[in-house]
């Protein structure tokens, strides 16, 4: 069975061709400038067969994108499958299911309804998802589509996770409450890890550190997310490349009359000119702050440092709200390229029973232990694969 994943954005368009039995990829790539004037990437997996970079493929909208995705998938020469019919369903990523969908779903019309009633706890991100939606059931009818959602693996926190100290009614009726996001991450690294540690999910408390330009960290107990740093918004929990994460909300009214800012214009400063790059000054990316820093610029090093010290913080938060912890996952562009910051995160949380192995440690981007043997609490190196989750949920749907 083949799988197609579309996470459609509002001017691009990631997709990748799984089969979610085997884990193979057939190919992936990229559209973007859709609307604009479109470029178009490819990059089949299977030998002999050519790739094509950022070439410039008229894409007025996004019907047009996936046409042309779907060309390139079975062209005679550099295509992957012989026909459409080897695509036997498509996978969509959906940013935002409220409190409507706790798991992935098979897309109906009552479906399509419920997630454009979600369309305001993600107005930049859920009706771009249903336009990638609309533009492939157009060109692919009667193949079956699923939904699988950010927020969905969170739906099982407790209340006392997920409510806000507000008062009650802004959670009644406006639905402002914790969401969570990253949980297809969250949820394929806990499967893994419990496949890694040969024990049923069902036995484990996990710490999952999703740590890429966004960053979440999850707190998985019994193969379910109890809590998470991510809020109503992605804007929520640890400092991240460009956004600030959790600060007082008193800094706002502060900083909007002394520097005459709109709400727009102090958005913009919380989501992209603050996180790591706004202290540093620098740049939103880890490699620059590690080499800046190795040159002596101390602010570089101090934003590295805040980064690192939010997520040793939010380890010992969740240890504590799950009563102890099995395994530590590291994820995402951070979590698993990063010796250094994996290093720095788990050093001093030896009381709680983590041990580093320094030389397993020394990896990238490769499923594996890298706590000491008689470490207490396993740490566990875990490359995500966002697409391959959506495939597998996509395919346990639609049989
Ligand atoms: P996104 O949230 O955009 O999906 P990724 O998970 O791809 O982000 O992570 C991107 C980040 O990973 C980059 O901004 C970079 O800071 C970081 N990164 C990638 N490789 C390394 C590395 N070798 N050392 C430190 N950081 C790295």
């Amino acid at each position: 069975m083949n799988v197609l994943v579309i996470n459609a954005g509002s001017s691009s368009l990631k997709y990748q061709l799984l089969n979610p039995a085997t884990g193979d990829l057939l190919a992936k790539g990229l559209c973007e400038r859709i609307g604009i004037d479109g470029k178009f990437t490819y990059k089949p997996q299977l030998p002999g067969k050519e790739k094509l970079d950022a070439i410039d493929v008229a894409m007025p909208t996004h019907s047009e994108a996936i046409q042309t995705v779907l060309n390139a998938l079975v062209d005679a020469r550099n295509g992957v499958i012989a026909s459409m019919k080897e695509i036997d369903a498509v996978g969509h990523r959906v940013v935002h299911g409220g409190e409507k969908f706790a798991q992935s779903v098979v897309i109906t019309d009552e479906v399509m309804q419920a997630i454009e009633e979600c369309n305001p706890l993600a107005p930049l991100h859920n009706p771009a998802n249903i336009i990638g939606i609309k533009a492939c059931q157009a060109l692919m009818p009667g193949v079956p589509m699923v939904a699988v959602f950010d927020t969905a693996f969170h739906q099982t926190m407790p209340p006392v996770a997920y409510t806000y100290a507000l008062p009650y009614e802004y959670y009644e009726k406006d639905k402002v409450r914790r969401y969570g996001f990253h949980g297809t991450s969250h949820k394929y690294v806990a499967q893994r890890a419990a496949d890694m540690l040969g024990k049923p999910a069902s036995e484990l408390k996990l710490i999952s550190c999703h740590l890429g330009n966004g960053s979440s960290v999850t707190a998985i107990s019994g193969g379910k997310s109890v809590d998470t740093s991510m809020g109503f918004t992605p804007l929520a929990g640890l400092p991240m490349g460009t956004r600030s994460g959790d600060i007082d909300a008193g800094i706002l009214e502060y900083l909007m009359k002394k520097h005459g800012m709109d709400i727009a214009e102090i958005l913009t400063v919380l989501n992209k000119k603050s996180g790591v790059y706004g202290v540093s000054g620098i740049s939103s990316d880890f490699r620059d702050l590690e080499n800046a820093f190795a040159e002596g610029n101390v602010r570089a090093g101090l934003a590295v440092d805040l980064f690192n010290y939010g997520v040793k913080k939010l380890i010992g938060a969740y240890a504590a709200a799950m009563g102890g912890v099995d395994a530590i996952i590291f994820t995402a562009g951070v979590g698993e390229n990063s010796a250094s910051q994996r290093m720095a995160i788990a050093s001093g949380l030896e009381f709680m029973g983590v041990v580093m192995d320094e030389d397993a440690n020394k990896v990238r981007g490769e499923e594996r232990v890298i706590s000491a043997a008689d470490s207490k609490v396993k740490v566990l190196l875990i490359p995500t694969n966002e697409e391959l989750m959506i495939a597998m949920d996509t395919a346990n749907l639609v049989g």
